[in-house]
């Protein structure tokens, strides 16, 4: 189980540069190039395309609705007398990549999220990290879940085989490859079995990861009006580690579309070049996700905060020096 961080002087510690030589951050780094190395590997085996982020645009993924988001700032800037935003995700810039390019890629995506700083203390939350953002035209939620199955139980199993050492300097020489195909939940059953806040506590009754579905959030996951359901998910992990994937399949239809960004009270302009690929029929439909890289990392290392996992901190609440 995660143990629980009790005070700011720890997070200081944590956020400091001071122990980035030593023998922990290093088997740590070691960790995180083998579970980079194999997702990379297997899904350009898969023939996925690789490519490169953005970092600045016009839109950026709203957030909103989404229980999960505690933003308290979003950054913006001028460049060129343009407003440029700060990803957040990028989810409509891989919609339509999806749907003109490519049609199935991976990006590691660095996102800015100002979290706010009473976030800090849950060891959970970063302003700044990135997601393994993966986008297949024309799949289904279940061939997303395959794809991630797939990266986790490899990449745990290779850390497993290569780096005994190393996982048993930060303990955790006891972590499984995880049994696949992970279970899948409805968020209304977990809600009537936890309550509204489910996830730590099914993370913590977890002993594999676990697949929760159904879940009302932004205009962009797909809608089962008839069935009154989300085709969308989060992959919870196990020990209270928590909620390490989000992902969906997609909107794809103008009218259900520009209906779902006026409910949610968003601004129309944001989405034009969404909206008029719809209107003209190019938009695909396509599911996909983002994994929580330094989420993931932390898990495997079995760390108390996620930072422990970056080289240079970013902890809510907390700027570094460096
Ligand atoms: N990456 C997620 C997705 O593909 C969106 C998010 O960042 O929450 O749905
Ligand atoms: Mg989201």
């Amino acid at each position: 189980m995660r143990a629980r961080l009790k005070s700011f002087m720890e997070l200081e510690r944590i956020a400091s540069i001071e122990g980035l030589g030593d023998e922990r951050k290093c088997a740590i780094f070691r960790v995180k190039t083998e579970i980079l190395k194999t997702m990379t590997s297997d899904l350009l085996e898969k023939g996925f395309y690789w490519i490169l982020p953005v970092m600045l645009s016009r839109a950026t993924d709203p957030l909103w609705p989404d229980p999960g988001a505690s933003i308290e700032k979003r950054p913006e800037l001028e460049v060129y007398g343009v407003r440029v935003k700060a990803m957040q995700s990028m989810i409509l810039h891989k919609r339509v990549l999806v749907s003109l390019g490519p049609e199935r890629f991976f990006i590691y995506s660095p996102n800015i999220r100002i979290e706010r700083r009473d976030r800090a203390l849950t060891g959970r939350h970063l302003y700044e990290f990135t997601q393994l953002e993966v986008e297949v035209a024309y799949a289904r939620m279940e061939d997303i879940f395959k794809i991630y199955e797939d990266l986790i139980a490899k990449s745990i199993r290779a850390v497993k085989e290569r780096l005994r050492d190393e996982l048993k300097l930060l303990g955790r020489d006891g972590i499984e490859v995880p049994e696949t195909p992970f279970k899948v939940f409805k968020r209304r059953e977990v809600e009537e079995r936890y309550g509204a806040d489910w996830e730590l506590k099914l993370s913590r009754d977890l002993r594999n990861p676990a697949w929760v579905t159904d879940i009302p959030r932004e205009f962009y996951d797909y809608e089962d009006e008839e069935a009154g359901e989300w085709r969308n998910f989060d992959l919870i992990l196990p020990e209270g580690y928590g909620e390490v994937i989000s992902g969906g399949e997609r909107e794809y239809e103008y009218e259900k579309m520009l209906r779902k960004i006026e409910r949610d009270g968003l601004r129309r302009e944001n989405y034009e070049f969404i909206l008029n690929l719809a209107k003209r029929g190019l938009l695909k439909p396509s599911a996909g996700a983002g994994l929580g890289v330094e989420r993931f990392i932390a898990y495997v290392c079995g760390v108390r905060h996620v930072a422990e996992v970056q080289p240079f901190p970013r902890i809510p609440g907390i700027v570094s020096e460096l």
